[in-house]
């Protein structure tokens, strides 16, 4: 069976071998187990139902909402020569007419609809006629309302599976892999969970660091005046920060483009041509950049501000390297920059979707203080399991001696315990180092016998020693509108010497010098 798969790849795609994953999907779907393929973008997802297309009688659906993308998805095929069409909102009446009656001719091989037409009964009626063995459901994660692209017609997908004498397979696929997102996937499409197969999350060209605690602006004009030969993107999360590095740059004789959704259209495009086409070497932008974007030579990727969570770090950060060639991926961590995207997050969205946002916030903040390696940090926050250690990320390389830290780990758990667990981080790092700030003092925490006990330390090592203990789990964050801290079960443990706490050097100590532009 496979023999035969992978000769479909050599003659109609003109591949030697199919990529990790790719033969597990396949094997799968062609013994009619629904499953669901999670692979980054750019992953290869389409070859897992286009090739079992290919060996299957009748007509399989895929079902994508990208419409302005079946165009051409369906003209690569067809000049591939694999029978395939589409049926979209782009199509006049007679249109849709003609194809229909040729679909149920059984004249193609795959035809991708848009989620919306199964909303229409009379559609799935002339469906009912159809032979279709497999339903391919790209960009599944727009069916749950978890995901971030929610859509409420690919709920209808269900009615679709029912209206056919023999229930076609379901090959479920997406990029988007955060636990809730696979759970609500598996359960709606009727997939068993262990029917998930996650894979190719790991880039092994890209370099991955966080920097904390360093004036930002000179990392920044250091690090370019070092790869002065290289292109790269600079992302920060407001315009206004975009038009500070701009200048700032500009100034320091750097070739620099900006682009943020602040900018009139044309500039915007023109800025985007002279990156494209390397008359500027850096690109300074929002989040508002990047998509579709297909630049290979991409050689770093720094995020002067935290993004708001793993997933639109990885896809940005991914922008680096597409040609395969060793590129870097740096994020420049401030504790200030936490307070902007809370505040971001705060402003743009409806009020039961905040928590949860800000526990993904959190995800990002856990990467920038976790002392394991970042590239496993990012692969197992996508759902891959026992993914190894990349040996070239910051944390890989970083020769510094492990220290045991359990006595102040121990003190700071027994503070949190003794201010109740009901307050936030900063309050919590004031009670500890003894500082007499008004709040502190008003609660009576200055009597508590844990006040003062780490003031050999800056407020700053204390709350970098907190950090560190939210992203190893000791400590938990409570999500509510203030962020109140309280100690996990691994925390308890802890706490009663069951188990140790090691740390990699001392926390980084220098104050950020004055570091936005
Ligand atoms: P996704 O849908 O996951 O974003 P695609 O299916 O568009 O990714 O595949 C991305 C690219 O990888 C395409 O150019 C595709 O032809 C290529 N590709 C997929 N599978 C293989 C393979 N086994 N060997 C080589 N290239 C592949």
């Amino acid at each position: 069976m496979l023999d035969n798969a992978r000769r479909l790849l050599q003659t109609y795609f003109g591949y030697d071998s199919f990529r990790e994953g790719q033969e597990t999907i396949i094997k799968n779907v062609l013994n009619s187990h629904s499953s669901l393929c999670v692979m980054p973008t750019g992953g290869g997802k389409s070859l897992c139902y286009q090739i079992p297309s290919l060996m299957l009688d009748g007509t399989t659906i895929v079902i994508s909402p990208l419409i302005s993308l079946m165009k051409d998805q369906v003209d690569t095929l067809v000049q591939a020569g694999i029978s395939a069409t589409f049926i979209n909102s782009t199509l006049t009446a007679e249109e849709v007419r003609e194809t229909m009656e040729e679909v149920q001719n059984g004249q193609y091989r795959l035809l991708y609809i848009a989620p919306e037409r199964l909303e229409s009964q009379s559609f799935l009626n002339q469906l009912k006629r159809v032979q279709v063995p497999l339903i391919a459901v790209d960009e599944a994660h727009c069916i749950s309302q978890w995901g971030h692209d929610f859509r409420p017609s690919y709920r209808a997908i269900h009615r679709l599976k029912d209206i056919f004498e023999v229930e076609p397979t379901v090959l479920a696929l997406t990029a988007t892999a955060t636990p809730e997102v696979r759970a609500d996937i598996c359960r709606l499409l009727q997939i068993k969970e262990d029917s998930t197969v996650i894979t190719g999350f790991a880039r092994t060209n890209l370099t991955f660091s966080v920097v904390l605690g360093q004036d930002k602006n000179k990392f920044l004009k250091d690090f370019i005046k070092k790869n002065a030969q290289e292109v790269g993107i600079i992302y920060a999360a407001t315009r206004k920060t975009v038009d500070q590095l701009y200048d700032l740059l500009n100034k320091a004789g750097v070739r620099t483009a900006k682009y943020h959704a602040g900018l009139p259209e044309a500039f915007r495009n023109k800025e985007q041509e002279r990156f494209l086409t390397d008359e500027a070497q850096v690109m300074v932008a929002t989040n508002a950049f990047g998509m579709g974007i297909d630049k290979s030579n991409v050689r770093y990727v720094i995020h002067y501000q935290l993004p708001k969570n793993m997933e639109s770090y990885y896809q940005e950060a991914g922008r680096a390297g597409r040609d395969g060639l060793p590129s870097e991926c740096v994020v420049l961590y401030a504790s200030q920059d936490v307070q902007t995207q809370r505040f971001l997050i705060d402003q743009a969205l409806d009020r039961e979707r905040i928590p949860g946002e800000l526990e993904k916030l959190q995800g990002m903040v856990d990467y920038c203080h976790t002392e394991n390696c970042l590239q496993q940090f990012i692969v197992t926050y996508f759902g891959e399991p026992d993914a190894k250690e990349c040996g070239r990320c910051a944390n890989c390389t970083d020769e510094r001696e492990v220290q045991d830290v359990t006595k102040e780990v121990q003190m700071v758990l027994s503070c949190v315990v003794r201010m109740g667990q009901k307050f936030g981080k900063t309050i919590t790092a004031q009670v500890l180092t003894g500082s007499q700030n008004k709040k502190v003092v008003e609660f009576g925490f200055t009597k508590l016998s844990t006040y003062g006990i780490l003031k050999n330390q800056s407020l700053k090592e204390v709350s970098g020693l907190m950090e560190f203990m939210i992203s190893e789990g000791i400590l938990l964050v409570n999500h509510g509108s203030l962020p109140t801290i309280y100690v996990s079960d691994k925390g308890k443990e802890v706490l009663l010497g069951k188990r140790q706490v090691m740390r990699k050097g001392v926390a980084v100590t220098k104050q950020i010098a004055k570091s936005d532009p």
